[in-house]
């Protein structure tokens, strides 16, 4: 029997890109591939790449110089896919054997077969529909749409996914029933604005027709109504449209854990403003004031980007003083990075030095080391559950026998979305356990389990 070809996928970025990649397997795996963890001994190599920074582009240019000294020396293919923009896909084309719009995955296989280099555009399948090959056998993510209409003004997101297009909520619940059935304990709805959800099916209609698809509070609260023991994500809002209904379904709990991504940006209102997110602070604030009043122990974490065009130092100041207000327990704080043909690259100077973003971003990682211990340390004492997530191996000596032997660390979250690290049987990895926390880091929590 001849061996089977095999594919590696190296995936980029946000958890849409690993998701996607669940869809891609199953794609590659039908066409008779198999999946490689080894780079150097694939026949196919798939990118899913992200087009949000210039950083992991930078990645992609030099890996494809590498595969493509490889291919001097076996058969290789290479496969584009995921968040690309023009700019790059161009200059990328010469780079790679085959590349595709995540949209279009279904007519790989023909691609494959058929030893053609160029794609057909726009199958018009909805590859949401593809089976995922799911990553985990117990947290899954279930994108509920693709896609985003917002064009803040730094984002390549809208040019290189399209608009919001979102997926019907009876093929939504279909997928999670049947994960829930199969015993899964986390299902996180994915979206680049999950808020938005069901506006693109309603706005097709006329205002005769009516609405058509649920919003978004109400898909939440569907799921949430269910029985069982599971708990329900989302990721990620946008502050415009955090609606006072979305706040309600939240503070439901039960499934909903008590964790929010609600990306900030920047403290300052003009600037936020010339990043085209469609609010000013007071109005950031007064969303998040009213989730705390509802969920009062909720985790809150953020993006937040520095050293955006003309950015100056009072503005990043307020960035910083917002950040001390929030306290936040968790913040991804990016150095702003030009996007070819985004808004603000079309029309403003990307003005502050490398230098500065440096220091800025740094001085927001001291105030949220500060923030994120404070929330960390009202764990301390009290017992949480966790899904266990992981393993890490860790040697240590047991005295008292003299034997050198080696301790399983098992890792996971809580509701709150808190790392945590504890003691115990590999056994357990799946499962729900109560966890006493003795210390903590501003990153992780440290325990005990509770037997
Ligand atoms: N849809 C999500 C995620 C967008 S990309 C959202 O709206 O939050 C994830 C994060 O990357 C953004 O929130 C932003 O903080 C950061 N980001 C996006 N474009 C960027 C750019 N050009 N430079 C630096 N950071 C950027
Ligand atoms: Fe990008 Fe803004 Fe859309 Fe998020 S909401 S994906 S930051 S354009």
């Amino acid at each position: 029997m001849s061996k089977k070809l095999t594919y590696y996928l190296l995936v980029m970025g946000c958890q849409m890109n690993e998701s996607d990649a669940e869809r891609l397997e199953t794609i590659l795996n039908s066409a008779g591939y198999q999946k490689t963890n080894n780079e150097k001994e694939a026949d196919l190599i798939g990118v899913l790449a992200c087009a949000v920074r210039q950083a992991p582009m930078d990645r992609i240019y030099s890996r494809a110089h590498k595969w493509n000294l490889w291919k001097e020396k076996k058969p290789l293919i290479t496969l584009l896919s995921g968040c690309v923009l023009q700019y790059d896909q161009k200059k990328l084309a010469k780079k790679f054997d085959i590349i595709i719009d995540i949209k279009d995955i279904s007519g790989l296989p023909a691609i494959l077969n058929e030893n053609k280099k160029k794609i057909e555009q726009n199958t018009n399948t909805n590859y949401l529909q593809i089976a995922p090959n799911y990553e985990s056998t117990f947290k899954a993510y279930v994108p509920i749409m693709t896609g985003c209409n917002k064009f803040c003004s730094y984002c390549a997101v809208p040019y290189t996914r399209g608009p919001e297009i979102s997926r019907s909520s009876v093929e939504i619940f279909t997928e999670i029933k049947d994960l829930l059935r199969k015993g899964y304990k986390e299902i996180t709805l994915l979206g680049q604005n999950v808020n938005s959800y069901g506006n693109d099916i309603n706005d097709l209609r006329s205002p005769h027709a009516g609405k058509t698809e649920m919003s978004f509070p109400e898909l939440l609260h569907e799921i949430n109504s269910w029985d069982g023991d599971f708990w329900l994500r989302f990721t990620t809002s946008h502050p415009y449209d955090m609606s006072d209904e979305l706040i309600a379904v939240m503070a439901e709990q039960k499934h909903l854990a008590e964790y929010l991504h609600l990306p900030v940006q920047s403290g300052n209102s003009e600037v936020l403003k010339k990043m085209n997110r469609h609010y000013t602070i007071e109005h950031y604030l007064e969303r998040l004031e009213k989730v705390r009043q509802r969920i009062p122990e909720i985790a809150l974490s953020t993006d937040i980007i520095v050293g955006f065009c003309g950015e100056t130092n009072q503005q990043f100041m307020d960035t910083a003083r917002l950040m001390e207000q929030v306290g936040y327990d968790m913040a991804y704080i990016s150095q702003y990075s030009p996007r070819p043909g985004t808004g603000a690259a079309r029309a403003f100077q990307d003005d502050i030095s490398r230098k500065e973003k440096k220091i800025r971003e740094k001085y927001l990682t001291e105030i949220l080391k500060k923030t994120a211990k404070k929330y960390h340390n009202k764990f301390i004492g009290k017992t949480t559950k966790v899904l266990v997530d992981n393993i890490k191996n860790q040697t240590s000596d047991v005295r008292s026998s003299g034997h050198r032997m080696s301790e399983n660390i098992l890792t996971g979250k809580n509701r709150e979305f808190k790392n945590i690290q504890f003691k115990g049987n590999k056994k357990l990895i799946g499962q729900f356990v109560d966890v006493k926390i003795t210390s903590a880091t501003p990153w992780a929590l440290d325990g005990k389990l509770v037997e």
